[in-house]
């Protein structure tokens, strides 16, 4: 069996090339390469699809969290609560903007952010709260919802590892007053190139994203506000507009593929992504918690099998930002995640052998 890598994006565009070489060579052909009919098609199906009334599309995930910041008003002065467990590009876009980030704890069920942490955190500064729905595992977003309004605060949602996942059947993205998405190559819809977008039910919060994205413009060449260029470009909305229209059965052949995971992983040392009842996980990354990682971080390299570690530091323990976020010694339940976590391989393109030879593996290593 020859190495099975813990992500494959070229495998994705070779089981779809033709559909994604049509849509480069169309939108080559269009002569039209920013701001396009791609562009506003794709954000049509986006928005369609996740039964949200507003889709903007800009460069990247980090920056529909900093424009989608700004929209609700967060700038200079404002703090936003958001977690540490995440990608580092969470509290980038907060500070990336002016504002100060504030972190809690998260909940060993989710992982996401603990919402009966999240009051003590709260402020006359808190502006927004960030929960991150990680791994594709929707956070307690309801009981975060209920805090924001309480405090009257805005609710922004990182989606970026979450396309399609769902709470009582509605989708993560659509709770918050607004929301962020990322493209990267490997996430759950991802470009073959940087993309993102922010997604909204409030039209004037789209608005002000899409005046925004583009140095404040609504009519060329007259700023209306302070504004920035951030635009998603027509080739790589051409190829998301191909990619969305396979991304309920991708997610579906994840879960799959994580059901595998699990029946091998029951009742063993090894513990599998909690399932959250009323919650339909997407899968992004799947992510088991043990003991002695690096043994069987070892054990599956030997087998030819790549795992990965989401993420070996924390934010508050990066460099960039170690003894300095708010909050940062109080986060007991993030730290002792990090020293278990292991991420086995999890995209649609994994063949039927190679999730056996991945579960044959973890089988050995439990039965050693
Ligand atoms: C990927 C990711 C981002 C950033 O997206 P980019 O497109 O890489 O800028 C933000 N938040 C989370 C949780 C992510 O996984």
């Amino acid at each position: 069996m020859e190495q099975i890598l813990f992500a494959n994006p070229k495998a994705q565009y070779l089981a779809i090339k033709e559909q994604i070489d049509a849509a480069l060579i169309g939108a080559c052909e269009r002569g039209w390469y920013i701001l396009g009919k791609s562009v506003e098609q794709f954000e049509i199906e986006f928005a369609s699809y996740l039964g949200a009334k507003h889709c903007v599309g800009v460069a990247n995930g980090t920056d529909a969290l900093a424009l989608a910041l700004r929209a609700v008003g967060v700038g200079p002065g404002s703090e936003v609560v958001t977690v540490s467990h995440s990608a580092v590009a969470t509290v980038a876009a907060i500070e990336f903007i002016g504002a100060t980030a504030v972190l809690v704890d998260i909940e060993p069920t989710t992982r996401c952010m603990d919402p009966a942490k999240l009051e003590r955190a709260i402020t006359t500064k808190t502006k927004a709260l960030v929960p991150v729905h990680i791994y594709g595992q929707p956070a307690n977003i309801l009981a975060i919802k209920a805090i924001a309004n309480a405090h009257k605060v805005a609710l922004v949602e990182d989606c970026a590892q979450a396309h399609g996942a769902k709470v009582n059947g509605q989708m993560v993205g659509t709770f918050g007053d607004i929301a962020a998405f990322s493209f990267y190559p490997t996430k759950n819809l991802g470009a073959l190139g940087d993309g993102g977008a922010v997604v909204s039910n409030n039209s004037a919060l789209a608005d002000q994203v899409r005046l925004l994205r583009q140095y404040g413009w609504r009519e060329r060449y007259t700023s209306e506000i302070t504004g920035w260029n951030s635009r998603l470009d027509e080739i790589q909305a051409a190829i998301l507009q191909v990619k969305l229209r396979h991304l309920e059965g991708w997610n579906a052949r994840r879960r799959q593929i994580a059901q595998q995971y699990d029946q091998v992983l029951a009742n063993s040392k090894i513990s599998a992504p909690a399932r959250i009842s009323g919650t339909e996980h997407a899968m992004h990354l799947y992510v088991v918690e043990l003991d002695s990682r690096t043994d069987l971080e070892l054990h599956l390299k030997h087998d030819q099998i790549a795992a990965g570690i989401h993420y070996p530091l924390a934010i508050h323990q990066q460099p960039a930002y170690l003894g300095r976020l708010r909050g940062h010694a109080e986060l007991p339940n993030t730290e002792q995640l990090y020293k278990r976590i292991l991420s086995l391989p999890m995209y649609p393109e994994l063949t039927p052998e190679q999730v056996d030879h991945v579960c044959a593996s973890l089988q050995r290593f439990l039965e050693a």
